[in-house]
């Protein structure tokens, strides 16, 4: 049995995984409530409650299993990147474990957590192109297995996700703003608001979302608008970048298969666009379900589960991560 737990920002997440890698079970603690008062996450808040929160929760997932603790034969921790407070609660916990039942410690990044997701429903082909969305992070990668990941593009100011919960906040709509916004967006006219696409013409992959959200601001200060077509506008601006730019990666690199992982990855429109477009272009594509799409330790349990069969395992030493790193590779 390995357990799986997943600190990195305001959800606690843990999981079970059996010795021949199946998800047994996982549960999910959620502090949105907690912090959409404030309009974003408040990282002293979200690290006392992750204490707080994440061994009662792993007691629970025990019990509702009817597992003793001394029945674990490994442990894996999200130990970057994230908040490093609240990453250090999960990886902390995780080393204790580890010591107190002499069992492999396994370090597992949150980033290549998200973009192999999918594999908890479904076995592809390596390797593919991975574009990760998320709240923290936007960038493209090329995956040639569990355990090779290189950066091809990647946003140079605000991740895609962010810029939905800014946008949100500009709006006067809760925190976060992604699944608020594209519940609106659904009402609205994507073609009433033309807001820029930005670095569409660039010739890199790398993206920029933080003059969008300028453009909006402007937008709202210098109009008036059915807040249904800004947020449809916003949507398809987005979209229409991420689209872009993740299929001029499978021309560059040659690779027609696509994954799209992330918090924003749960976007309706997101999927239907890349749909879309991998139907009319030949090109595989997956996403998670979207209970794997936004953080939870399942999909910590599976690239921990890798790492123990390679036996790739951490040690007390190991030390958690606020940044993201991973090796670059320029575009052919
Ligand atoms: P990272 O993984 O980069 O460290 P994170 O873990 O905070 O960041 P996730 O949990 O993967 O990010 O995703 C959260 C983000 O996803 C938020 O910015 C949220 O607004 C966005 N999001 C969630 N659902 C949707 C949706 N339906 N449409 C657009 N964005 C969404
Ligand atoms: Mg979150
Ligand atoms: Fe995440």
């Amino acid at each position: 049995m390995l357990l799986a737990i997943e600190t990195s920002c305001d959800e606690t997440g843990v999981a079970l995984f059996s010795e021949d890698g199946k998800l047994i079970s996982h549960l999910l603690y959620s502090q949105v409530a907690i912090h959409s008062p404030f309009g974003g996450i408040v990282p002293e808040i979200a690290s006392r409650k992750q204490l707080e929160v994440l061994y009662p929760l792993i007691k629970e997932l025990l019990k509702q299993n009817n597992i003793e603790i001394s029945q674990l034969k490994a442990v894996a921790a999200t130990f970057g990147p994230g908040l490093i407070g609240s990453l250090l609660v999960g990886v902390s916990l995780a080393k204790a474990i580890s010591f107190a039942l002499k069992i492999p410690l396994i370090a597992v990044d949150h980033l290549q957590a998200h973009l192999l997701a999918v594999f908890l429903e479904k076995e592809i082909e390596f390797p593919f192109i991975g574009l990760l969305v998320s709240g923290g992070h936007t960038a493209l990668f090329l995956i040639n297995s569990f355990f090779e990941f290189y950066v091809i593009g990647h946003t140079k100011d605000d991740a895609a996700g962010e810029a939905f919960d800014k946008v949100a906040k500009l709006l006067g709509l809760p925190y976060p703003g992604g699944p608020i916004i594209s519940q609106l967006a659904e009402k609205g006219d994507p073609k009433a608001i033309n807001l820029p696409r930005p670095l569409l013409e660039d010739k890199s992959l790398d993206f920029s979302f933080s003059g969008l959200k300028t453009a909006v601001l402007n937008y709202i200060k210098n109009h008036s608008y059915r807040v249904e077509d800004l947020c449809a506008g916003f949507e398809e601006a987005v979209c229409d970048v991420l689209v872009y730019k993740t299929f001029r990666a499978v021309d560059l690199f040659k690779v027609p298969r696509v994954v799209v992982a992330g918090g924003v990855a749960a976007n309706k429109r997101l999927r239907q666009r890349f749909r879309e477009k991998a139907f009319n272009t030949g090109v595989e594509i997956y996403f998670p379900s979207l209970e794997f799409c936004t953080d939870n330790a399942a999909m910590v349990g599976l690239l921990g589960y890798k790492q123990w069969q390679e036996k790739k395992y951490a040690d007390l030493n190991t030390e958690a991560y606020a940044r993201a790193v991973f090796k670059k590779l320029s575009i052919p």
